[in-house]
């Protein structure tokens, strides 16, 4: 997206949220080079997420499975419900700012276990070692040790 102060390409997105018409994405925009900020409107439909999976298969970006993974990696912990919706929100949002149309199932995943690091341990290995698929328990006790050395 060019800047309209000054063209420049190099623009990131700093917030994203629905707009009022809820029909479209309101994205606030700060240019790096001129450090101006300006807002964009963007239809919802024009920007529908494809998610890359492992197998090159492509799907269409849903939030409930990542809550469901998210429930299940939180089952039994104390973790209010009200916690895990505002970590998928984030995750969501997150995803969303890379303002990629394809975006590899790996890097969602990546985004999930950083977000769940900061909120809860155990819940963080149990879904690593799901979406990571740990080959073998050295690589399981590094990740345990990353955390308990924190
Ligand atoms: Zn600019």
């Amino acid at each position: 997206m060019k800047c309209p102060f000054c063209s420049s390409d190099n623009t990131r997105v700093i917030d994203s949220r629905p707009a009022d018409d809820n029909s479209s994405i309101r994205r606030r925009r700060l240019c790096d080079a001129c450090k101006k900020r300006f807002t964009t409107y963007e239809k919802v439909e024009t920007i529908p997420l494809i998610v890359i999976k492992k197998d090159n298969n492509r799907e269409q970006f849903d939030r409930s499975k990542i809550e469901a993974g998210i429930l299940r990696a939180c089952h039994k912990r104390p973790i209010s419900v009200n916690a895990i919706n505002k970590l998928v929100d984030d995750i969501e949002t997150e995803i969303f700012n890379m303002e990629e149309k394809e975006i590899p199932s790996t890097v969602i995943g990546e985004i999930v276990m950083d977000k769940l690091k900061d909120l809860e341990a155990v819940a963080y290995v149990r879904f690593a070692s799901v979406y990571r698929e740990f080959k073998d328990i050295n690589t399981f006790m590094d990740e345990l040790k990353k955390i308990l050395d924190k």
